[in-house]
């Protein structure tokens, strides 16, 4: 939940798919407006292109149909053994999401034959699966985005690497565990949309390592600086408002770049229906926050915000619940899961 949980996608090549998809609809779930911020959905089952999309279909089940699964290993069997109650509650909170709803599934490598301990490394190589892992606990979570075509060849292109859990409840691991597999499903970050700004309150300069940015920004003979003078505010603006910038001088800021500003593969997401801010892809106050009061009500520092309908700025929590056993993905966000693997 907490920094930076940068989505982990090869930011190296910028091509853009040479045609446009046309966008599926989710009849058998006719009261889901498509909404969110996504991948696009697989353009055909035999798309071999150089792409971040939604996990390729594998044609149909038993029963007729269509079928997409996400098929995951674990990269050791102690993860397996540490994380396996924590990743079965976090799919149960797709629940909605995913098959007979929709066409994605979320299952365990089928060359593992049920068994957790055939670790990815044991499979067919490269594994053409979601690699699992323990990140430790330095740090946050990490996760690519959607099926990267891109990378085909390359053993552990999709992963997770699940950190921070030893410091975590059982159901904070779960919620987590979740959001990242809003990531791995085809979904970016809820406050990274372009219309963030129109709907929620971010404050960069409340982020966390804020000052160390301001340092490592008034050291710097940056070019991109040369018109702010000493304005230190503005060339923080500035900073915050550019994942290259970000990148240099302030890589917590990162996760909150505007999506239009990313560039590749943000670039080529899809901003469906309404600003979400209950969505299980946005960040919770203070989870990322320089000085978090003990009055969690002070919200004159927080980095994150909204306003209710009477105008007083509220916390937004992650999930839409601040209890993280009741939290978890709105209809908005199961709409933009069905959205991109109707069944
Ligand atoms: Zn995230």
């Amino acid at each position: 939940m907490a920094l930076p949980k940068v989505v982990g996608i090869t930011l190296t090549t910028l091509t853009i798919p040479c045609f446009t998809a046309p966008i599926p609809t989710p009849s058998p779930s006719e009261s889901l407006t498509r909404r969110g911020y996504t991948v696009d959905p697989t353009p055909d089952d035999h798309y071999s292109g150089d792409g971040v999309y939604a996990w390729p279909g594998q044609g149909k089940d038993q029963d007729g149909k269509n079928k997409n699964p996400i098929y995951y290993c674990w990269v050791t069997a102690e993860a397996a053994d540490k994380y396996s109650d924590i990743l079965e509650d976090a799919i149960k909170k797709w629940e909605a999401a995913l098959y007979p709803n929709s066409a994605l599934r979320i299952e365990l490598y089928p060359d593992t034959h049920g068994n957790p301990h055939v670790v990815c490394k044991d499979l067919p190589q490269p594994v053409d699966a979601l690699c699992l892992t323990d990140g430790g606990e330095e740090g946050s979570s990490v996760s690519t985005t959607g099926y990267n075509w891109i990378d085909q060849g390359q053993s552990y292109r999709h992963y997770v690497y699940m950190v921070g859990y030893g410091g975590k409840s059982h159901d904070e691991a779960v919620l987590d565990l979740a959001h990242e597999l809003g990531h791995v499903m085809g979904l970016g970050h809820e406050h990274q949309r372009d219309d963030r700004d129109d709907n929620i309150i971010f404050e960069c300069r409340y982020l966390s390592g804020v000052d160390e940015a301001y340092k490592a920004i008034k050291d710097s003979n940056d070019p991109a600086f040369a018109d702010l003078g000493d304005d230190e505010e503005a060339k923080l603006d500035r900073t915050c408002d550019s994942w290259d910038l970000a990148d240099k001088y302030f890589k917590n800021a990162k996760p909150f770049v505007l999506g239009r500003n990313v560039g590749y593969p943000f670039g080529q997401f899809k901003q469906n229906g309404n600003f979400d801010y209950n969505s299980i892809m946005i960040y919770s106050t203070w989870d990322n926050s320089v000085d978090v009061p003990d009055d969690k009500d002070n919200l004159d520092t927080a980095e994150i915000l909204r306003y209710d309908q009477n105008g007083n700025p509220v916390r937004i929590f992650q999930g839409g619940n601040e209890d993280p056993a009741l939290a978890g993905p709105t209809t908005g966000d199961v709409a933009a899961v069905v959205g991109l693997y109707p069944k």
